[in-house]
């Protein structure tokens, strides 16, 4: 049973057949996200907070009321701190670039983990390299988890900034953003930036309570659109950092040799906004509370054990990362013999489709000792079925390359 039904999913419904196991890269669209997104185009759509007359009043309306909703259900008791962006890898570069410009200096420490996304990594690195920071990577567990140990022994007074993710896209290792956080505050005074494109989608999550300076998320990976998601932040620190891009709707006053800047969020979305993309993740949003997080979770976990058994059964295939106990839906994998190129490419033409590469986690992969993995990931829309086929599609691959006419790498 898959927990929402594939026909409220147009894409789905359209293609019967389609085993779409890619849900980390990208989710589909239920039909009440493409609705909202029409409706507003149809009925509300004016740029919002420029004109006087009313329909543009209905935009501004609709915008604030999908921060409202998206915040609420991101447990953000003051929406205002949630800044719109184009998703993870904007809001970890404002971070980055509006905060990170302005405190770290030459000597002071960035610390990251071995497990993060490029999106979590390059900002850090590059900030690292401009300022003369020193860019301390924590090892990971042999499970592919932050490893606490090392993690104490890199933090020091001179620790600026701590970033990692809820949970790695690479390996759906689900980290323990809480116990890390209570530890670098401990320790030093940096600033907590977590990563949470995978975890926002997938379980129930608070900001108020994890800990965390900075939140990050993508709508595209929550059933919303591409080119909408978020930054949370702590009030204090998002009204002393400078903006990030400069322009319309983010000014209080332009003068001919200064300007000062609007109030929260407003300082931090410079131009005309994505509100069509709002309305859709905050109909996302609502489509997930229908469901129910907890459920989403539990769902997730089925799936994910379905398919840690399957695999497990078929000699030659090796998953990675943690226990289903501290995994989210993401089975990461590597199988004797065929590279992860041609085993994505086998899998397609059976209509099943996965990711494989090194999931925009190079420096994860070297940690690994891997070049590549396959990658199967899992969501609301996923069943046992699609697992099935998953094992009998790697199966048949397996059959295929141990002919003495298949191809050789
Ligand atoms: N971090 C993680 C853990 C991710 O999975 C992704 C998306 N694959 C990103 C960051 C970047 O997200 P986006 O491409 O939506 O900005």
């Amino acid at each position: 049973m898959t927990l929402a039904p594939r026909s409220e999913f147009p894409l789905l419904a359209g293609n019967p057949d389609l085993c779409y196991l890619d849900s980390a890269a990208t989710s589909q669209k239920p039909r009440a996200v493409l609705d909202a997104m029409r409706a507003y185009y149809e009925h509300d759509n004016a740029n919002p907070h420029r004109g006087a007359y009313e329909l543009s009043v209905r935009a501004t309306d609709r915008y604030q009321e999908s921060r409202d909703r998206i915040a609420r259900f991101l447990g953000v008791p003051d929406s205002a701190t949630l800044i719109f962006t184009r998703g993870t890898t904007e809001s970890l570069n404002l971070v980055a670039a509006a905060w990170g410009r302005a405190n770290v200096r030459a000597g002071d420490g960035i610390v990251i983990t071995g497990l993060e996304h490029h999106a979590n990594f390059v900002p850090w690195q590059q900030l690292a390299l401009e300022k003369g920071a020193t860019l301390r990577i924590c090892d990971l567990t042999p499970t592919g988890e932050i490893d606490l140990d090392c993690l104490t022994g890199l933090l020091d007074a001179r620790t600026r900034i701590v970033a990692f993710n809820h949970v790695s896209n690479a390996l759906g290792s689900i980290n323990p953003v809480r116990e890390i956080a209570t530890l670098v505050r401990e320790r030093c005074g940096a600033i907590i930036v977590c990563d949470g494109a995978q975890s926002a989608p997938h379980f129930p999550v608070r900001f108020d309570a994890l800990g965390v300076d900075f939140y990050a998320f993508s709508g595209h990976k929550m059933l919303g659109p591409m080119g909408i998601g978020g930054l949370v932040g702590r009030r204090s620190l998002l009204e002393r950092m400078g903006p990030y891009q400069t322009g319309g709707d983010m000014i209080e006053s332009v003068l001919d040799d200064r300007t000062t800047w609007n109030v929260l969020p407003h300082k931090f979305e410079a131009g005309t906004p994505n509100v069509a993309g709002a309305v859709g993740l905050a109909a996302a949003v609502d489509y997930l509370d229908g469901l129910g997080m907890d459920r989403v979770a539990e769902h997730e976990r089925l799936i994910l054990e379905a398919a840690i058994g399957s695999l497990g059964e078929l000699e030659g295939v090796h998953v990675l990362g943690p226990p289903v106990s501290r995994r989210s839906g993401v089975v990461s994998f590597v199988v004797d013999e065929i590279h992860p190129h041609d085993l994505a490419t086998v899998l397609d033409q059976q209509g099943v489709c996965v990711r494989a590469g090194h999931h925009c986690a190079q420096p994860l992969m070297r940690r690994l000792g891997v070049p590549a993995t396959t990658r199967a990931s899992f969501y609301v829309y996923t069943d046992v079925s699609d697992v099935v086929r998953l094992a009998e599609g790697i199966a048949r691959a397996q059959a295929m390359f141990a002919s003495p006419s298949a191809p050789r790498r």
